[in-house]
C-alpha cells in the first residue's frame, strides 16, 4: 500500500527503528511521529507496531484513540499548547512537540484518564526515548494545562473553550483560539481542527451553523455499519450471533444494513471469516441500489478497489452474471479478490488498467458504476489524516480526472443502460458540476436521479447520480 506521499508501507522502517515501545502512549508516539515525519498512514503504522508488540486489547484501543485523536485534533492541540509554552514552536523539537500533543490530548479529550496519569505516563515516554532533557518542559506544560481545565456543559464558540463533542466542552483559564466574533473562520479552524480553506469553503457555501455541525460530526466517533451478505446469511441470524458475542446492532436503512451500537474489531467477530457480512456505510450501499443490477447482467465497475461496492453489486445480483472490476492500483485490486473469496462470490473478474484507461474493455455493458477517486470530504471522520492531505488544487485536478472517468463510463454502456457516478465528497465541484459538464457533451444521455448524502444524516457524506443512455 502506498502512503499519501507516495512512499511504501511503513512496516520495515518502523520495525528496524523501534526501541521496543511497550506502553499505549509510546506506541501512539511512534505512530504520530511516523505520520508527521514520513507521511505514512498512521493507521498502518499503528497496526504494524501493535502486531509487533504483545499488548493488551485495551492498550491497543488507547494507542489507536490517541494516535487518531492527535492527528484529527492537531490544530486544536497546537493552539492550546502554544498558549502554555513560553517559546515559539520553531524552538521546540518535533518529538517533544508530539509528546506535548499526546499529553494535551489525554488531558483535554480522554474522559477516563486522570490528569496525573496523562502527565506522568507521557513524561515516562520521554524517558524511555532517552530524552531526559524533554521531561522538564513536558511536566511543566502538562501540569499547568491540567490545572487550567474544567468541564463545561456548553459548546458555544468562545476563545477560551475547547469543543469536545456536540454537548460538552473544556473551559480553560485563558484564551487559546482567535476571537469567534471577529475571526469566525480562523476560530472554527483552530477550535475544531480543520484547514482554514476548508472551513472558509463550507462557511461560504453552507453558512456558519451547518459548518459547525459538520465540524462536530467529523470529530465524533464514526458510526459503523455492516452489510449482510444476503445470499449467504439473513440479517436476523447475524444480529443474534453478534448480540451473543456482546455487540448490539440496530436495523439500518437497507434490508442488508445493520448499525453497530458499540465498537468492535470487525475482523474478529463471529461470521466475518464465514463471509456473512462486510463493513460498508449506508451511503455507499445506496450506490449499488441506485445502479439496481439484475441477476445475469454484464456490469463494468470502473474504479473498483478495494471492492466494497463491487461485492455489493455481486450480492444484489445473487452472484449471477459478470462484473468486470477495474482499477489502476494492483495492491488495492488484489483486495477485491480477497473480499470476493471470503464472501463466496465468483461473478467478479478483476483487471488492472493503465491510468489513461486505453485498455478499458470496450463493452458495451448493461450497467456501469464509476466510483471515482475524490477529496473524501464526506468521510473526514473515518479518515483522520484526510483533512490535512487535501488542498484546493487537488480538487481542481480531481475534477478533471472525474470528468474523464465519467466519459469513459458513458462510452461503455449499452443504449438504454444506466451509469452511476459516485463520490464520497461533499464538494459540488466533484459532484453536480462534473455531471452537468459531462452531460453537456452527450446528446443521448439523461440525468435520471441525483442523491446528496449529508454527513451525519444518517451516515457518511457523498453524492450519487444515475445517468441513462437513450435507446436508439
Ligand atoms: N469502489 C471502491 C469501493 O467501493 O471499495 C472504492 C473506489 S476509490 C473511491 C477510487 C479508486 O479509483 C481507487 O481504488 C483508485 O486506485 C482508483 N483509480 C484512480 N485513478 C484511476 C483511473 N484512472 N482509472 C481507474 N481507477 C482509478
Amino acid at each position: 500500500m502506498t502512503s499519501p506521499r507516495g512512499r511504501r508501507s511503513p512496516s520495515k522502517q518502523t520495525q528496524s527503528q523501534s526501541r521496543r515501545p511497550r506502553t499505549a502512549r509510546h506506541l501512539a508516539y511512534e505512530a504520530v511521529a511516523a505520520w508527521r515525519d514520513r507521511g505514512v498512514y498512521a493507521g498502518l503504522v499503528i497496526d504494524d507496531i501493535c502486531r509487533e508488540h504483545e499488548i493488551t486489547r485495551s492498550d491497543r484501543a488507547m494507542a489507536m484513540e490517541i494516535t487518531y485523536g492527535v492527528i484529527r485534533r492537531q490544530a486544536t492541540l497546537d493552539a492550546v499548547i502554544s498558549a502554555f509554552v513560553d517559546r515559539p514552536r520553531s524552538h521546540v523539537e518535533n518529538g517533544l512537540w508530539t509528546l506535548l500533543q499526546i499529553g494535551a490530548y489525554q488531558v483535554l479529550m480522554m474522559d477516563g484518564v486522570p490528569a496525573h496519569a496523562a502527565v506522568g505516563e507521557t513524561v515516562q515516554v520521554a524517558k524511555s526515548l532517552r530524552r531526559p532533557e524533554w521531561t522538564g518542559l513536558l511536566n511543566g506544560v502538562l501540569r499547568k494545562l491540567s490545572k487550567s481545565v474544567r468541564d463545561a456543559d456548553v459548546v458555544n464558540m468562545s476563545a477560551d473553550r475547547v469543543p469536545i463533542d456536540a454537548t460538552r466542552s473544556k473551559q480553560l483559564d485563558r484564551c487559546v483560539f482567535p476571537d469567534p466574533s471577529s475571526s469566525t473562520i480562523e476560530h472554527l479552524a483552530k477550535a475544531y481542527s480543520y484547514p482554514r480553506w476548508l472551513v472558509r469553503d463550507w462557511s461560504e457555501r453552507l453558512g456558519t451553523d451547518e459548518t459547525v455541525r459538520l465540524c462536530h460530526w467529523f470529530n465524533s466517533p464514526p458510526l459503523i455499519t455492516i452489510r449482510v451478505n444476503l445470499p449467504r446469511q439473513s440479517p436476523e441470524v447475524v444480529r443474534e450471533v453478534l448480540k451473543a458475542s456482546g455487540v448490539e446492532v440496530a436495523p439500518g436503512e437497507w434490508q442488508e444494513s445493520l448499525r453497530l451500537m458499540n465498537s468492535a474489531r470487525i475482523g474478529e467477530l463471529p461470521g466475518f471469516a464465514e463471509g456473512w457480512f462486510s463493513v460498508q456505510d449506508e451511503s455507499a450501499m445506496s450506490a449499488g441500489h441506485l445502479l439496481d443490477p439484475q441477476p445475469g447482467d454484464h456490469i463494468l465497475d470502473l474504479c473498483a478497489a478495494p471492492g466494497g461496492k463491487t461485492t455489493h453489486l455481486a450480492e444484489l445480483m445473487r452472484d449471477e452474471g459478470e462484473i468486470v472490476a477495474l482499477d489502476t492500483d494492483e495492491v488495492r485490486l488484489s483486495r477485491i479478490a480477497e473480499n470476493a473469496s471470503r464472501l463466496g462470490l465468483s461473478s467478479i473478474r478483476c483487471q488492472q488498467i493503465s491510468p489513461d484507461g486505453h485498455d478499458i474493455p470496450p463493452g458495451p455493458f448493461d450497467r456501469v458504476l464509476v466510483d471515482v477517486p475524490c477529496s473524501n470530504t464526506g468521510v473526514l471522520g473515518k479518515r483522520p489524516e484526510a483533512r490535512w492531505r487535501i488542498t484546493p488544487e487537488d480538487i481542481t485536478e480531481l475534477s478533471a480526472l472525474q470528468r474523464r472517468l465519467l466519459q469513459q463510463a458513458l462510452d461503455r454502456v449499452k443504449p438504454g443502460g444506466g451509469v452511476v457516478y459516485s463520490t464520497c465528497s461533499i464538494d459540488p465541484r466533484e459532484n453536480q458540476q462534473v455531471v452537468s459538464t459531462v452531460l453537456g457533451q452527450y446528446e443521448d444521455v439523461e440525468l435520471m436521479k441525483e442523491i446528496e448524502h449529508q454527513p451525519g444524516q444518517p451516515s457518511d457524506g457523498g453524492y450519487q447520480a444515475l445517468l441513462r443512455r437513450a435507446n436508439v
